[in-house]
């Protein structure tokens, strides 16, 4: 069943993609819920900001706060009270980020919990079963991320391993639909993951071998980990010139507003990051400038809100803004609330930020 509606690719692609919790326009970004809460906000407020996804972490809701709550809890949309879709990472991503904690094999991967020192084994299926009993909409295979650089031999090796979990995974997968009864209708999506680093040859296979296993989207993995943007661009055309249009493109990690942008015309509709969340957590905050357009170099700026220059500006961080935090707030009452060490100031800042994202991707939802 083909769940995704591209509705024009004149420009670039927009569509509709259908999950058992509603509809998303794409392109879409996702904010960033890695443990169940988009750091600073509740729910209520990610629905104001319209956000019509987030994203969360297989990997750390095993470990915190594990299967056993979620089960209990009835899946993690009724424990965090988010009525939207939800897309889980697998855990791929932290075989990459958590390199030094782990080992690796052709069965799966093992962690070295950094909170305990206990172990979390993941293998394809128990990704599989974990992210059923979360309740994800948008399901993903486990995979490996290679670092950049790495050498040929090693990202073809990765790449291998990374093909036969997405095997196994679409097996089990399979079955457990079955013998949950699940119709077709309600299952939740599953989407493969294209590797083999930022050599072409590999991308390719990548891309065709995963289309052969056969995936409701596909996700286009290990970029955003340190590479050039050029180098990039490039690889998401690579896997753009392969991978089947009637399905979604999730471009994993990406990116700044400019990388964002840039995908989307390279053909990506989905896409996740912890910058904007991150930044405003640090008081830097996103300001669009309306004489520019989104293709134009210089479409927005960072303002460093805690700098002295703010103590008394009283206008909103963006003019043009509606989000709550800048119908209502100065930059110097924000300034002050980081001066202060003031949650607030992370929760309005947090707000803005997302605020300026899921903006522009309505600009690209309509462009
Ligand atoms: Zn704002």
């Amino acid at each position: 069943m083909n769940t995704f509606k591209l509705l024009s690719e004149k420009g670039h692609r927009i569509g509709i993609l259908a999950t058992p919790h509603g509809k998303i326009h794409t392109p879409f970004f996702m904010p960033i819920a890695t443990r169940g809460a988009v750091k600073n906000l509740n729910a209520d407020e990610l629905h104001k900001l319209k956000s019509e996804i987030i994203l969360s972490n297989t990997y750390h809701l095993i470990q915190r706060p594990g299967l056993d709550v979620l089960k209990k809890q009835k899946g993690l949309h009724v424990f965090i009270g988010w009525k939207g879709p939800i897309l889980t990472d697998s855990g791929g991503y932290q075989i990459f980020s958590l390199s030094k904690f782990r080992t690796l094999t052709r069965d799966g991967v093992t962690f070295t919990s950094e909170i305990d020192g206990s172990r979390v084994s993941l293998t394809p299926e128990s990704v599989i079963d974990a992210q059923l009993t979360i309740g994800s909409d948008i399901i993903m295979v486990l995979d490996e991320c290679p670092p950049w650089p790495c050498s040929y031999e090693f990202a073809k090796k990765s790449l291998e391993r990374t093909l036969q979990w997405a095997m196994r995974s679409k097996k089990h997968f399979e079955r457990s639909m079955k013998k949950r009864g699940v119709p077709l209708s309600t299952r939740p999506l599953l989407f493969g993951i294209v590797q083999g680093s930022t050599y072409k040859k590999l991308r390719d296979a990548s891309a065709r071998e995963m289309i052969k296993i056969g995936f409701d989207g596909y996700a286009i993995g290990g970029l955003a980990v340190g590479e050039p943007r050029a180098l990039r661009n490039k690889v998401l055309e690579w896997n753009t010139l392969v991978l089947p249009k009637e399905k979604p493109r999730y471009c994993m990690g990406v990116g700044k507003p400019e990388d964002i942008v840039d995908a989307v015309r390279g053909g990506a509709d989905m896409f996740d990051c912890v910058i904007p969340t991150r930044e405003a957590r640090h008081g830097r905050l996103y300001v669009r400038n309306s004489k520019k357009t989104i293709t134009q170099d210089g479409f927005y700026k960072i303002i460093r809100i805690k700098k002295m220059v703010f103590a008394n500006d009283k206008k909103p961080i963006d003019m043009h803004c509606l989000c709550t935090t800048c119908q209502t707030y100065s930059r110097s009452y924000i300034r002050h609330l980081f001066s202060i060490q003031e949650g607030l100031a992370l929760r309005l800042a947090t707000i803005h930020n997302l605020s300026f994202y899921l903006s522009l991707m309505r600009e690209l939802q309509t462009l």
